[in-house]
């Protein structure tokens, strides 16, 4: 594709966009590797190495990150983690994103433990959705699952979402003894509540087995016709990352993310940066560029511009071409990826 220029300045304003034609409009932004859950699939007992002060970006770093990426055509920035509410300022942090670029979607992914009194502010800034990390009902399997005492606080977090009527997806990741009457309690919030329910494949990152994973995406599909029947896919003209069901008699939908098949790759209009400031094209890739330093050697934001166009340009075609060229290990967190 050919740049579009400036006008008055010459810098380059044409879309991102990758060597197979996918325009790049969304960010995944993970602002702490810090987390106040220890979920079995995600961390080990004792957590990650947590990076020091200087290791991660700041906010300042990141507010000048977001304005160079929404020039470049992003539109909507999720913030992730660890866990965003961790990290002390994070609010006013997602407030200044706003205010800098009033047109910006703001999305997060919490687990629901820390955030529950800052929902009032998230919905005052305009957030547009909040995904929120819930695998089970039961307050023991819970415990075993995060290694935490949590359930309460993130049910009642559930309810404040709803009851501020801000969109809710949830997120559930299925796991190895995830058992047909977890995923129909789970289907029953969807019942009574207008969530979107999301079923995540459980994907090889610290602590997931690789054969549970292969064995776990080829049945889950089949599995939830099995359990639901009526259940109707719907269509999508937006890109997105999961496949949505609706089913008679429910007031939310519910939904299977595909990760570890990596079924939607030829969609994929993702970025991601890591806490420590690496970007990645893909959440298989072991980085394509280590904006941190970048930043912090230059303060000239169309140089920042324009190295991140030429890592994008280096986007591979899917997930198993990334995991290949990185010897298929994954041995980074989910954690500092930011899911
Ligand atoms: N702490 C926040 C939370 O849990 O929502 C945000 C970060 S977390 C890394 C983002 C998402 O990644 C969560 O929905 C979590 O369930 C998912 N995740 C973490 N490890 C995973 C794994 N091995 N397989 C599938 N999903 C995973
Ligand atoms: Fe923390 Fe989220 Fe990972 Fe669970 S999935 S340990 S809540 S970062």
């Amino acid at each position: 594709m050919n740049a579009r220029t400036c006008q008055s300045c010459s810098t380059d304003i044409s879309p991102l966009i990758d060597s197979f034609g996918r325009k790049v409009t969304y960010l995944r932004l993970s602002i702490t590797d810090r987390c106040n859950l220890r979920c079995r699939y995600c961390m080990p007992e004792d957590g990650v190495n947590v990076l020091d002060h200087k290791s991660i970006l700041s906010y300042e770093e990141m507010e000048r990150l977001s304005r160079i990426f929404v020039s470049l055509g992003v539109n909507k920035i999720r913030i992730t983690g660890g866990e965003p509410f961790v990290r002390k300022g994070c609010l006013e942090f997602m407030e200044r994103l706003k205010e800098q670029s009033p047109g910006l979607s703001l999305h997060l992914t919490t687990n629901g433990v820390a955030v529950g009194p800052y929902l009032q502010g998230l919905k005052e800034l305009g957030i547009k959705g909040i995904n929120l990390s819930l695998d089970t009902l039961d307050a023991e399997r819970f415990k075993e699952i995060t290694r935490r005492d949590k359930l309460e606080k993130v049910l009642a977090v559930f309810h404040e979402i709803l009851r501020l009527e801000l969109p809710l997806k949830v997120n559930a990741v299925v796991q190895e003894d995830t058992g047909d009457d977890e995923l129909l309690r789970m289907a029953q919030l969807v019942k009574d509540y207008p969530v979107a329910m999301r079923f995540i494949e459980l994907m090889p990152f610290s602590g997931a087995e690789e054969h549970h994973v292969i064995e776990m995406s080829q049945t889950l599909e089949s599995r939830l016709f099995k359990l639901f029947p009526g259940l109707t896919e719907l269509s999508s003209k937006h890109v997105e990352t999961a496949r949505k069901f609706s089913l008679p008699g429910y007031a939310g939908t519910l939904g299977i993310i595909e990760g570890e098949s990596r079924k939607f790759c030829a969609t994929c209009n993702k970025l991601r940066v890591t806490s420590s400031g690496m970007m990645k094209n893909c959440l298989y890739d072991q980085g394509a560029l280590n904006l941190r330093d970048l930043l912090r050697a230059t303060p000239d934001d169309s140089e920042v511009a324009g190295e991140i166009r030429k890592a994008v340009s280096k986007k591979l075609k899917n997930g198993m071409e990334a995991a290949k060229l990185n010897g298929n290990s994954s041995e980074d967190s989910m954690a500092s990826i930011g899911g």
